[in-house]
């Protein structure tokens, strides 16, 4: 009957907990190395199931037999406990917050603000919470001749031993628990520790991204043979519960690819480059082309006499058009006039997939009809490389840009032309406006 709850045993939890506590619903039993243990309420199901087992179905029952059951889920989580806490030592080891350990009916979770990117150190952070199970087994295995006595070993068969109501029942129980919990955990089912594992090795030779892609196949696999072993070979009902939240987990996990995740999160207004060099429609190739030599920019937007945005002339375009035209050929007939809409408020991978619809390789960010600046890939890999060495945090401190209405006298002391040509290089968007 024990085998079935603790699979779950041993996630670690990848999403971070919307608060402190980590999950709603969940008291704080103790503290440790500066992590809080809490117990989710749930967990009285588990207490109370123990208790009604040992009390009332196992002989000989009643009040001490349900004591003795409580005992047993005590000890039971008590190795949960220690699994969870040889991955929160391990993550804290490489600089990694972890909030809370929670307890919850099928195992443990330790909630912890990020899981490295970095193969070695998941799989490393990974493994040793079975391990710490698996060890502890072992010794239990090697002082057993010491602990307990020969005569009570072999007074019978072995599952007799372990539903009996008896210090060497309880050790075999805690002794093949540790061994179930390292044992389980380490079968490549992702998001299980086994399954990080996995991926993590693969990430080594495959990448990331692919390595969870297969992770997860593998992991979905896995989960629904379990169901299937739950459902129609004796597995029980626990062992389908399980393989439910694995392929739930992997789900959840696949689709929180750390450059989709991150850019999820991610909107136009915090990472539009606002200074930038606009090319006039009146102006011809070759004015644009000898711009090209002193920027790094390499597409422009195309504003008309009136400060509105008329389209982008892309580096790929100037130079097929500079091909085949010559340098005085007119900007507004080599411009492309089908660059997608974007505005502040847009979601990054949104803008992303339109860019790439169109083959962009930059968009022009117009608010309120007025150009307020670009948006590249460069720009966008690059935060995205930020963000993934440094973590979201970073986000924080990165001020947006504003649409120019909240934003102060946009274009004072830019009357000249030169605000508007490509090489005059623009404080802020708003400037990037000639005077009309
Ligand atoms: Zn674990």
């Amino acid at each position: 009957m024990f085998v079935g709850l603790k699979p779950g045993g041993s996630q670690l939890a990848t999403a971070p907990s919307q608060e402190s506590g980590g999950m709603r619903f969940s008291y704080r039993v103790f503290r440790a190395f500066g992590i809080d243990v809490r117990v989710h309420v749930t967990f009285v199901f588990i207490v109370a199931y123990f208790a009604v087992v040992w009390g009332a179905l196992r002989q000989p029952g009643g009040g001490w037999g349900a004591l003795y059951g409580v005992l047993l889920v005590v000890l039971l989580f008590a190795l949960v406990v220690i699994h969870e806490l040889t991955h929160s030592r391990m993550a804290q080891h490489y600089g990694i917050k972890v909030k809370s350990i929670i307890l919850l009916p099928i195992g443990g979770l330790s909630s912890m603000e990020a899981i490295p990117e970095e193969p070695r150190k998941e799989f490393v952070i990974s493994i040793v919470g079975p391990l710490s199970n698996l060890v502890l087994g072992g010794i239990m295995v090697a002082i057993l001749p010491a602990v307990v006595s020969w005569s009570s070993l072999s007074a019978g068969h072995l599952s007799d031993l372990l539903f009996s109501r008896s210090f060497t029942g309880a050790y075999l129980y805690v002794l093949v628990s540790n061994l179930f919990l390292g044992a389980f955990n380490l079968l490549p089912a992702f998001p299980m520790d086994g399954g990080r594992v996995f991926r993590a090795a693969l990430a080594w030779r495959l990448g990331r991204p692919l390595a969870t892609r297969i992770a997860v196949f593998v992991g979905q696999a896995l989960a629904v043979a379990m169901a299937i072993a739950g459902l129609f070979f004796g597995g029980g009902i626990l062992l389908v519960l399980v393989a439910i939240f694995i392929f739930i987990g992997a789900q959840a996990e696949g689709s929180q690819d750390p450059v989709q995740r991150v850019l999820a999160g991610l909107q136009v207004k915090q990472v539009v480059r606002p200074g930038v060099h606009v090319a006039r429609r009146g102006q011809n190739l070759g004015e644009i082309a000898a711009r090209l030599f002193h920027s790094y920019q390499e597409d422009f937007p195309v504003v008309g006499g009136r400060g509105d945005l008329e389209g982008i002339l892309t580096r790929d375009r100037l130079i097929a058009m500079l091909g085949q035209h010559g340098p005085d050929y007119p900007v507004a007939d080599a411009m492309r006039t089908d660059f997608p809409a974007v505005g502040l408020d847009d979601r990054v991978a949104y803008v992303l997939e339109k860019m790439k619809a169109g083959s962009f390789k930059a968009v022009p960010v117009v608010e309120e009809g007025r150009l307020v600046g670009m948006l590249s890939l460069e720009d966008i890999s690059e935060v995205v490389s930020l963000l993934s060495a440094g973590g979201e945090d970073i986000l924080r401190r990165v001020p947006s840009v504003e649409p120019p209405s909240r934003r102060p006298s946009t274009h004072a002391g830019y009357g000249s032309d030169q605000a508007s040509e490509p090489g005059a290089e623009t404080g802020s968007a708003g400037d990037t406006e000639p005077p009309g």
